[in-house]
């Protein structure tokens, strides 16, 4: 596997004499597999010159990981030529919060306002796909996420090829404030960190400061090279690369730094560390042929966080002004809150009103109401993550997590967002149909997606809805990033994200997908239009086929109640599809 680093300057391009060894450009990554498939790591201004270069071969075929939308990871993007290339193929990957996707984050940087192209003009073919924490995999490259700890949303990626694992943690701070300048244990969320990086044959971390530099910059979402470089020690690391560098960190001073870094016993000295300097390739080769095969992979990556609807939060703290920023930062995401105060009430309430999420005070009376959680004779109150917020992390096994105090409300919602989203989602993103490029150049030739409302396919929907006796029915076509509907009955919006499009699930079989109860099936039972409006708790869905094969739709009646479809009721499915397949050869 070949790496190469395009940009490693944090916050903002630096270019200049004073920073021509190390390079200016922000933060990007290339990672080439043996066999050839093509991963990068972000997309600041880095992305430019690997555009300009991925130019001479192609046409292009990537994958783009985002770790978060902050500028410096996504400013390289508009102007990452191979995007406005017609026969190139990317597909991008990143974060998403509630409500938001990666799209919608990436389109607000070419908004007209900023940028002359608007990305739904790119000429290159283009999908993208939301990510929370979990694994996927790219061609033979094996991707595990995992959420860091920043001011945004972001993802640490974990990538395993050739019999090699490379880890990109950018932009991620210490969870405790000690660890960050060099004392403490390496505990908690810490200790969850080090995981994600164990063994790791490379791990691009994440270095803008220095322990001495960070009491001034806590809580700006970075971390101190000496964090880095304790951590992986401490889990076996091969080499580091210290990344992210900080615009007023000249070359001079990355040398100083990268000195007194490498001191320390001999045993220390196993892990080689260097800065990451723009234009530096690197060849990552199995050292020993008996390497440990690698872990199975975890619950799918591929997902959107559903909504924060439906989740409430128990709040069981004292201190006005924490009660008062958590309570602003759960407002703006609008998950319920529920206060209360005593262990009686906290203990009540938690049986009571299945909170997803616990918050009660750090201290040594918090943690005997955390055990009182755990001792309670309710599976729910033994799962659910209880957070305990003080000004310092400690070691204690019923907690799930520590919101280490002072915080900003912006700082309490993304970390908010992080726990919300890992105990939900177990619904999955359906995946792509194996004739997915022609079965989008197929429907699309047909010249019906955006076109008015017509009686011929009106009155079948009708028909359906009203023989079915549903409440919604609908002729919905997959289009690459949603669904949009031809003809509708009982719904009021016109289009869904494709994420968590049933219909998505419903093409990839010739034959119709029956769902008789949503809430009793995994891949269904979290998904937001189950969760959320419109309470999707039955669904039945028939392929719409075009004569060439490609399944381009589907019919389908949605109803609020679990349902059974007789026999004869799927073969008046079946009949009103064929139908609809009529009327559309006639368009062609
Ligand atoms: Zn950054
Ligand atoms: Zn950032």
């Amino acid at each position: 596997m070949r790496l190469t680093f395009w940009g490693t300057r944090g916050s903002l391009p630096k270019p200049g004499p004073k920073t021509l060894r190390y390079g200016g450009n922000t933060s990007c990554v290339q990672l080439v597999s043996d066999s050839g498939t093509l991963m990068i790591l972000d997309c600041g201004t880095g992305a430019h010159a690997l555009g300009q270069q991925l130019l001479e071969a192609p046409p292009a075929r990537g994958h783009i990981l985002v770790s978060h939308t902050h500028w410096d990871h996504i400013q390289g993007l508009p102007f990452f030529k191979p995007l406005f290339v017609p026969g190139n193929e990317l597909d991008i990957y990143g974060p998403t919060g509630f409500g938001e996707s990666l799209k919608e984050a990436l389109a607000g940087q070419m908004q007209y306002a900023y940028f002359p192209v608007s990305l739904d003009a790119l000429a290159a073919q283009v999908r993208f796909h939301d990510l929370v924490e979990g694994s996927f995999e790219v061609g033979d490259v094996l991707v595990r996420t995992r959420y860091l700890n920043h001011t945004a949303l972001t993802l640490g990626y974990r990538l395993e090829v050739d019999g090699v694992s490379v880890v990109y943690a950018c932009d991620h701070e210490p969870h405790s404030k000690k660890l960050a300048t060099g004392q403490g244990e390496i505990g908690g969320q810490d200790r969850a960190h080090a995981e994600f990086l164990r063994d790791a044959d490379l791990v691009i971390h994440d270095a803008q400061y220095t322990v001495s530099e960070y009491p001034s910059k806590a809580g700006w979402g970075h971390s101190t090279a000496e964090y880095a470089v304790r951590l992986c020690r401490a889990v076996g690391v091969k080499r580091l690369a210290l990344t992210h560098h900080d615009p007023m960190r000249e070359d001079e001073d990355i040398d100083r730094l990268m000195s007194a870094l490498k001191t320390g016993t001999e045993d220390d000295r196993t892990l080689e560390i260097f800065p990451a300097a723009e234009g530096h390739s690197i060849e990552l080769t199995v050292e020993r042929a008996a390497r440990a095969k690698p872990t199975s992979p975890e619950a799918s990556a591929l997902r959107v966080a559903g909504t924060p609807a439906g989740h409430t939060l128990l709040l069981g703290l004292t201190k006005p002004p924490e009660i008062q920023t958590i309570a602003e930062a759960a407002r703006a995401d609008d998950v319920d809150v529920v206060e209360c105060s005593g262990v009686d009430e906290i203990l009540q309430r938690c049986v009571q009103v299945l909170p997803s999420l616990v918050m009660l005070d750090g201290d040594p009376a918090g943690l005997d109401v955390c055990q009182a959680i755990r001792a309670l004779d309710d599976q729910h109150a033994r799962d659910v993550p209880i957070i305990m917020v003080a000004s310092e992390a400690r070691v204690a096994e019923c907690v799930t997590d520590w919101l280490v105090s002072p915080f900003t409300v912006e700082y309490a919602r993304t970390r908010m967002r992080a726990w919300l989203i890992r105990t939900e989602c177990r619904w999955v993103r359906a995946p792509l149909p194996e004739d997915e490029a022609a079965r989008l150049s197929a429907l699309r030739e047909l010249g019906i997606l955006d076109t008015a409302t017509e009686e011929r396919f009106d009155r079948i929907t009708r028909l359906l809805a009203a023989v079915l006796d549903v409440p919604v029915s609908l002729l919905s076509l997959v289009d690459q990033d949603r669904q949009w509907f031809k003809s509708r009955v009982g719904l009021s919006v016109g289009e869904t994200s494709r994420e968590a499009s049933f219909c998505a699930h419903a093409i990839l079989e010739s034959e119709p997908l029956v769902v008789s109860d949503t809430l009793n099936e995994d891949r269904f039972a979290d998904n937001p239009l189950v969760r959320d409006h419109p309470h999707l708790r039955f669904y039945a869905g028939c392929p719409v086929s075009l004569p060439d094969g490609h399944r381009i739709g589907t019919l389908c009646a949605i109803d609020t109640r679990p349902r059974e479809l007789t026999d004869d009721q799927l073969q008046l499915l079946r009949d009103l599809t064929a139908v609809v397949e009529g009327e559309l050869s006639r368009s062609g």
